[in-house]
């Protein structure tokens, strides 16, 4: 194999040029750190976009890979496995969730909801396949989910895109009521807003989607691959509103890094999905059920969700100076002045402060800390923000 001893860049890479990436390369996590080749320690307030939710290394994670990864990798899914099992009778357990269908990732949970409801539709006698969608909404960049994504920038170049989606505004109860008509087979949404900014959905349009869907039979599908597991301070981000959905997808920090995604759907609309009508070849993989199932016992614990409650409360409360906070847990969106440039904030954070954030827009920062960071980390980042933001309204 040839050596990548000289830095990665973007010029001396053999991938692809689709990702805009940051001119460091990581070998090794710890806990809420990350080391680059050099040895250089970073905190990191993202977990690669929601996803090392328990930080790096857990060892409860870490425990469950190994062990299964000596035990069974792979079986097929023409064969029953005992990590999906587990995973999905907890899944039950802890959710509305009749049952469960595993994939990969967060847009294939999506396109896994789509098919269904579209099914589940004609399965009730019902010529309806319009699926109702939110403004700055993320589902995912496979076809069926980047349909569903609402953004002129990531559709555009792709078009003809799949037909049946209809858009509301992210905050307009009525005009979503008007929209759920005989035609609409499903309202997909994502309760906390990723992607699009940092935006909670009101327990008003959530009731609104809810009684739209029963008044016509369609099915509520609620888009949790961000908000879930924890990140905003209950296990599922809906839990926290007076709204059940039907159908649900998750992903992201599902696996703590192992790429897994799944569906949970209510009774009644399992049937949509018969033997033969939809399926992954990776989908239940043992190593990946494994470690969601160890992430799922460490964040499903009273204790552990107050302490997201808490750290999420200090940590927006100290971060109101530097502009509009807004979000849930530790789901947390900072809209900074206009006048300074997210992105270059983030660099600046990065590569001066060594705290790794995001942005989600030109003026909107956002922080996905590990559910295990304590306050000390937030004041790391805070003076961090606080440093390069003054930096940046100096110049
Ligand atoms: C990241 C994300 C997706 C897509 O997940 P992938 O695993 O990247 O396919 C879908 N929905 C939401 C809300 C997301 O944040």
């Amino acid at each position: 194999m040839s050596g990548v001893d000289d830095p990665i860049t973007a010029e001396t890479s053999a991938q692809l040029g689709n990702y805009t990436r940051y001119e460091v390369t990581f070998t090794r996590g710890e806990g809420v750190q990350l080391f680059d080749a050099g040895g250089e320690a970073y905190l990191d307030m993202l977990c690669g976009i929601g996803v090392t939710t328990l930080g790096h290394a857990h060892p409860a994670v870490l425990e469950a890979v190994s062990a299964q990864s000596a035990r069974l990798l792979h079986t097929s899914s023409l064969f029953w496995t005992e990590p999906a099992e587990r995973l999905a009778r907890r899944l039950v357990e802890l959710t509305f969730a009749e049952k469960v269908f595993f994939c990969n990732s967060g847009t294939e949970a999506n396109e896994a909801a789509i098919k269904l409801a579209r099914s589940h539709a004609g399965r009730q006698g019902r010529q309806a396949h319009e699926i109702v969608v939110l403004s700055d909404a993320f589902h995912g960049r496979t076809m069926g989910a980047l349909s569903a994504t609402p953004q002129e920038d990531k559709q555009r170049p792709f078009a003809p895109l799949v037909p049946g989606f209809k858009v509301v505004a992210n905050d307009d109860p009525e005009a979503l009521r008007a929209a759920v008509d005989d035609d609409t087979c499903a309202v997909l949404l994502e309760p906390v807003q990723g992607e699009g900014g940092v935006q909670v959905i009101s327990d008003e349009l959530l009731l609104a989607a809810r009684e739209a869907c029963d008044a016509v039979g369609a099915l509520l599908i609620f888009d949790e691959v961000q908000c879930g597991i924890g990140r905003t301070g209950t296990l599922f981000a809906h839990q926290q509103t007076p709204v059940v959905p039907d159908v649900m997808t998750s992903a992201k920090a599902l696996g703590s890094g192992l790429p897994i995604g799944a569906m949970l759907v209510a009774e009644g609309c399992a049937d949509a999905l018969p033997p033969g009508s939809h399926g992954s070849t990776f989908g239940g993989n043992p190593v990946a059920c494994a470690a969601a199932l160890a992430t799922l016992e460490t964040v499903a614990d009273d204790d552990f969700l107050t302490r997201v409650v808490d750290l999420g409360g200090y940590l927006k409360e100290a971060l109101k100076p530097f502009g509009r906070v807004s979000g849930r847990g530790l789901m947390i969106g900072l809209d900074i002045d206009p006048e300074l440039d997210a992105p270059g904030i983030v660099r600046s954070m990065l590569y001066e402060q060594r705290v790794i954030i995001n942005a989600t827009g030109p003026t909107t920062l956002r922080l996905l800390p590990p559910l295990i960071a304590r306050s000390e980390h937030a004041d790391r980042t805070v003076a961090a923000l606080e440093a390069v933001l003054a930096a940046a309204a100096a110049q």
